[in-house]
């Protein structure tokens, strides 16, 4: 079993008393994988990534420079720092294994003290850049991704989905007579509210590829990839039943005596010259009219999905 609290290393070394040296050396500080080849390298690196790479060029398959350069094709993978290294030493090498996309290079022989303090260096970089990305990416109160996440995601998705012809789903869901909430329970009361309203809304999907968002203020987002719109129908019910079953009371509201959320569902096949906006601006039509039609409810529209 691996164990999740180390940070894992991956050794790519054709030659096996290099490759076990390293294994001892690395193993009692680091979880610790060994390839052989670069094919198994990717392999490898694709089933689960590694915290970092130390990547032999001489390899008996492909050449060091070339897997790396495939890893740093892959979107999951480019982030991974990859560490050469080389027995060779002229200047040129080292020149190609940082335009590969190597972030350092270690020559052979390896002084063990040398390369874990190196390693260290590089995860503890590492730990730091993704703990910003992290940060970048989501919203402080409710830990879900925010607006620039999500829009990026539906972008990316959007294009994905005009290849392969299926169909793209979004929810805009509001909570309703926050401004009331807010006015009755004060702002640390609404920020609760907001919170257990988000989990409420992930606890409601039903894929591992679907996410909801902050949008802003008391509004969410969910992008639901591959889903046809009765599929979207349905997260957005059981999202709206998830809030109204937290039972948070709301003396305020107009709708109910508790917490309740309106949702707009759009789904469409996307079509790579349109805008992803479009199917956002039908899920708020959708959202409402959810609203006028008396809230804590879910409305949608289907474009072909
Ligand atoms: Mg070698």
């Amino acid at each position: 079993m691996p164990d999740q609290n180390k940070p894992s290393v991956l050794i790519v070394e054709d030659d096996g008393t290099i490759q076990a040296l390293l294994v001892a050396v690395l193993g009692g500080e680091w979880e610790v994988r060994a390839a052989n080849t670069g094919e198994a390298a990717l392999r490898q690196a694709a089933e689960r990534a590694p915290d970092i790479i130390l990547l032999d060029i001489g390899l008996p398959d492909l050449d060091g420079l070339e897997v790396c350069r495939r890893l740093k094709a892959n979107p999951r993978l480019e982030q991974v720092p990859v560490v050469f290294l080389t027995a060779r030493t002229s200047g040129e090498d080292e020149i190609d294994g940082l335009q590969a996309g190597g972030i350092d290079y270690i020559m052979k022989p390896i002084n063990p003290a040398v390369l874990k303090a190196r390693i260290r260096n590089h995860l503890e970089l590492k730990q730091n850049r993704d703990e910003l990305v992290r940060l970048a990416r989501t919203d402080g109160l409710t830990s879900l991704y925010n607006r620039r996440t999500f829009d990026d995601l539906l972008q990316r998705e959007w294009r994905r989905l005009a290849r392969t012809g299926e169909p793209l789903a979004v929810l805009m869901m509001d909570v309703d007579h926050f401004k009331l909430y807010n006015d009755n329970y004060g702002h640390g009361g609404g920020d609760v509210c907001l919170q257990r309203v988000a989990r409420a809304a992930i606890g409601a999907l039903q894929r591992p590829a679907d996410v909801v968002a902050r949008y802003g203020g008391e509004e969410f987002v969910a992008l639901l990839p591959e889903t046809k719109f009765e599929g979207a129908m349905a997260v957005a019910e059981a999202i709206r039943a998830a809030v109204a079953s937290l039972e948070i009371p709301h003396t305020a509201s107009k709708t109910a005596p508790y917490v309740t959320v309106s949702v707009g569902a759009a789904c469409t096949i996307p079509l790579p010259d349109k805008d992803p906006a479009s199917l956002l601006e039908l899920a708020d039509q959708q959202l409402y009219a959810a609203k006028s039609e008396g809230r804590n409810r879910a409305k949608g529209v289907n474009e072909g999905g």
